[in-house]
């Protein structure tokens, strides 16, 4: 494995995307982060965000062992907050096909929020498959498989400080 974003260059970025999503929701925002992999992620986030936040967890099916995704994505956990008229921003840790965020964008955006965005930490433009809206991404990355900082491998390495790639 080798270091591809050290922890400091994560938290310096996470800080950038959350002065943006300030300014973009100066009355305060609802973000709902999507489960497992963007846990890490959404801690420092919210913890970085100068305003008002409230939040709401969602989990969708994973890859398992695999390092591709099977293109089959399948709700497992929901909330039943109320979104209408809200400021909602969708705390992702990757995309990567982009298959995930359309089908939670599409879930979410029926519930009449006012404003729906996305924030990314990374993203893998060479992969997608769908053209998906990601108004905030932190990190720009090439095709390949990367671990820590809330994104695993058979549930290994979320806990890293940094984003590692395997080296197969
Ligand atoms: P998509 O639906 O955009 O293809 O995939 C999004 C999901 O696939 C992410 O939320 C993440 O769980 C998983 N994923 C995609 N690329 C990677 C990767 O490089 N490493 C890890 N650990 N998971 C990934």
């Amino acid at each position: 494995m080798h270091t591809l974003l050290s922890a400091d260059q994560i938290q310096s970025r996470v800080r950038t995307l959350a002065e943006e999503i300030h300014r973009d929701h100066p009355n305060g925002v609802h973000l709902v982060c999507v489960l497992k992999g963007a846990f890490v992620f959404l801690s420092d986030l919210a913890r970085a965000l100068p305003g008002d936040c409230s939040l709401d967890f969602m989990a969708v099916s994973s890859y398992g062992k695999s390092t591709r995704s099977s293109g089959q994505v399948q709700l497992t956990k929901d909330f039943d907050s109320d979104l209408q008229g809200r400021d909602v921003v969708i705390v992702e840790d990757i995309v990567d096909t982009g298959l995930t965020l359309i089908y939670l964008q599409e879930i979410l955006r029926a519930r009449s929020p006012r404003h729906l965005r996305t924030c990314c930490l990374l993203s893998k433009p060479s992969r997608r498959k769908v053209d998906v809206a990601v108004e905030y991404i932190g990190f720009t990355i090439e095709d390949s498989f990367v671990v820590g900082y809330g994104l695993d491998y058979g549930e290994r390495y979320r806990n890293l400080p940094y984003i590692g790639v395997i080296e197969e």
